[in-house]
């Protein structure tokens, strides 16, 4: 009875109500929940007007209340709502509200409102409620936290109509609706955007915003901030090894470790794969920063518990600390060039940012700006070197290397910049032209007199035999150029051949189904494993170059390029020796009948014209000169 009573007072508090809604600019960023509920609100308050029109009637008439009565009032009942004094005080609440905080309504009936808010929202309450009592009407929706009877925090939002002047109501009616489960959920929302599924260390984002915060507190106080790069050392193998489950473990118990190893006010962030980075901050120099590395690489180096024994990782570290013209940017980059050469070094160990690595980096990015222009100015070229028959000497094809005619350097190597042009992807337009390039000239040697079977061998990097169009691309040159598939050999090295991408494997594949050759490239620098070979659909196998320079000297290389050739035979393979210099090498490479030879015996890299020129035997590095100087 008394909770009726209530009830129909805050009711009667709301009937009074304005109900129009005066909503400021900021409410329109409310999300649509949000506008929802103060649409709900107008409609509850269009309901108590309807409840107390009928009270009145009924206090009128004398009359028992009606089903639409009961019903109407139960609405308002099951609905948080509070009516508060001039002083904020509590006068009034339904039981839902009471509910919410899990008290009885005589119990908080005369306290203080801002009692119920917790202390972090007081400021916001109190502005609020200054603002509520200095207009009359409904006002923008606030929310607060409150702790209910058990101390668990309920966010509520609020929503105060002020009807002080109101005779009937002489209050501030407060309309609040339950949030919580909403603000959990933009929690956990916010808290996957800013984390690592897997491990949960804060991710890229998240290690930004740090950094950033930190490179500008560090400028204030004049501390310095290091970051460190810590890449697991054959991480790949592993995982490919022992499963992706067993993989997910260990990075998971690595990500432990290192935030063992750091200070609890360092970040550790995991950047995906096998790379996770370390924010430091407050760091006495670069000897801090050493230190912490140390205990990283110390940590991981300790053996793993595996399913079947134990696992041994190991972790190379880049250093870096930050200087004044620092971005969060240029120190992941900074660090991340260390930790390179940190595993160029032989890993398991850290290596420092320093001068060399900067003008290394610089020098990079120099490449990078520059080749970005080359294809579309035409300073790219390619040359060609002959690829000769051992045994008659003639000129069987030509393999096309790339040159650039670079800015104030000349006509540069490929070392120069490949590595730039791989990484940035700029390889993969380099290769169509190429191509295009390759193919158009081996149809124009193809109609010199007896070169019909002449081939052309072009260069494809990883990075080209990952791209999804790879195979598209060369189905297209073909087309275009109308050349025979056969007179197009694609080299790929060993490293790549034989590794254990799929896709990759997918795509050379399907290339060779296409009916171009395939040749394997710097043969015996990639450390594969003879069965492995069986696996790759090859045409040629192409002897390194480091081999066949100790041919006939070395006993080591001797037997490599002698075991090679055999095996090679035996697979049905043909042999191509590179770097043939001299006429002994050629001589034995002949008695061990190996195919094919390239070399500067035969010929450097030169334009197009001087194959043309062998082909017809019109130049003075023509193969059977060196073949005939070789069997005089
Ligand atoms: P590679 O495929 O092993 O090419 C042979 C390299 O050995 C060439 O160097 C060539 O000039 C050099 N060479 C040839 N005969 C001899 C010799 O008798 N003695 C010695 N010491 N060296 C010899 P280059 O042109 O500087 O190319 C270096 C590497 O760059 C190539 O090695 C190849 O891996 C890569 N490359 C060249 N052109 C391309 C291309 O168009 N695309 C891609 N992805 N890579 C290319
Ligand atoms: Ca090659
Ligand atoms: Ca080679």
């Amino acid at each position: 009875m008394q909770a009726s009573r209530s009830t129909a007072l805050v009711a009667a508090a709301l009937v009074a109500a304005n109900l129009g809604v005066a909503l400021t600019p900021g409410d329109l960023a409310l999300p649509a929940r949000a506008a929802l509920a103060v649409m709900v609100t107008v409609a509850l308050g269009l309901l108590v007007v309807q409840v107390l029109r009928l009270l009145r009637r009924a206090a009128e008439a004398e009359a028992a209340a009606s089903a639409s009565e009961r019903r109407l009032t139960g609405l308002i009942a099951a609905n948080p709502i509070l009516v508060l004094d001039g002083d904020a005080r509590i006068a009034d609440v339904t039981p839902a509200f009471a509910e919410l905080l899990g008290v009885d309504a005589a119990a908080i009936a005369g306290r203080h409102v801002l009692d119920l808010v917790d202390a972090r929202d007081r400021d916001t309450a109190g502005d609020g409620w200054v603002a509520t009592l200095r207009r009359p009407g409904m006002h923008a929706p606030i929310e607060v936290r409150v702790r209910n009877v058990d101390g668990h925090i309920r966010h509520l939002e609020v929503i105060g109509n002020n009807l002080l002047h109101d005779p009937a109501v002489r209050g501030v009616v407060v309309t609040c609706r339950d949030v919580t489960d909403r603000h959990r959920a933009q929690r956990a929302l916010a808290r996957q955007a800013m984390h690592d599924a897997l491990t949960g260390l804060p991710n890229r984002t998240l290690f930004h915003d740090r950094l950033a915060d930190a490179l500008a507190r560090a400028a204030r106080s004049g501390t310095r901030v290091g970051v460190l790069f810590c890449d697991l050392d054959r991480f790949k193998v592993l995982n490919d090894s022992l499963g992706h489950h067993t993989g997910d473990r260990l990075l998971v118990e690595a990500g432990e470790r290192i935030r063992a190893a750091v200070r609890p006010i360092d970040t550790v962030a995991r950047f995906g794969g096998d790379e996770f980075v370390v924010l430091c901050e407050d760091l006495p120099g670069p000897s801090g920063a050493v230190a912490v590395a140390e205990r990283i690489i110390d940590q991981l180096d300790k053996p793993f518990a595996g399913a079947t024994g134990d696992i041994h990782l190991s972790t190379s570290v880049g250093i870096t600390i930050a200087r004044p013209d620092d971005t969060p940017e240029s120190l992941v980059r900074d660090a991340d060039a260390a930790m390179y050469k940190a595993k160029g070094r032989g890993r398991n160990r850290w290596e420092l940012f320093d001068e060399v690595l900067r003008t290394e980096a610089l020098e990079r990015h120099n490449v990078e700006q520059q080749l970005r222009r080359a294809l579309d100015a035409g300073d790219l070229r390619l040359l060609y070197q002959p690829i000769i028959d051992v045994r008659s000497g003639a000129v069987r094809g030509a393999e096309a290397l790339l040159r650039w005619r670079r800015p104030g350097a000349g006509l540069v190597t490929p070392e120069t910049f490949l590595d730039v042009a791989e990484e940035t992807g700029m390889i993969v337009p380099i290769t169509r032209w190429a191509l295009e390039q390759a193919c158009a000239q081996v149809d124009g040697w193809r109609r010199l007199p007896c070169a019909e079977d002449v081939t052309v061998s072009v260069n494809l990097s990883p990075r080209d035999l990952l791209h999804p169009s790879i195979v598209a691309d060369v189905a297209a040159v073909l087309a275009r150029t109308g050349v025979d598939p056969s007179a197009l050999c694609l080299e790929v090295t060993e490293k790549v051949a034989m590794g254990h991408d799929e896709g990759l494997l997918l795509n050379l594949r399907r290339l060779k189904d296409l009916g171009v050759r395939l040749a394997i490239d710097d043969f015996g620098t990639g450390y594969s494993s003879l069965a492995h070979l069986r696996r790759f659909p090859a045409d040629e196998l192409k002897i390194d170059r480091s081999f066949v320079a100790g041919l006939g000297e070395d006993p080591h290389d001797t037997a490599i390029v002698t075991a090679t050739i055999s095996l090679a035979h035996k697979l049905g393979t043909t042999v191509v020796a590179e770097g043939v210099e001299s006429p002994s090498q050629l001589r034995q490479l002949e008695a061990l009948r190996c195919e094919l030879a390239q070399g500067y015996l035969f010929g450097m890299p030169g334009p197009p014209e001087d194959i043309g020129r062998a082909i017809t035997g019109d130049t003075g590095l023509v193969p059977c000169a060196a073949s005939t100087r070789v069997r005089a």
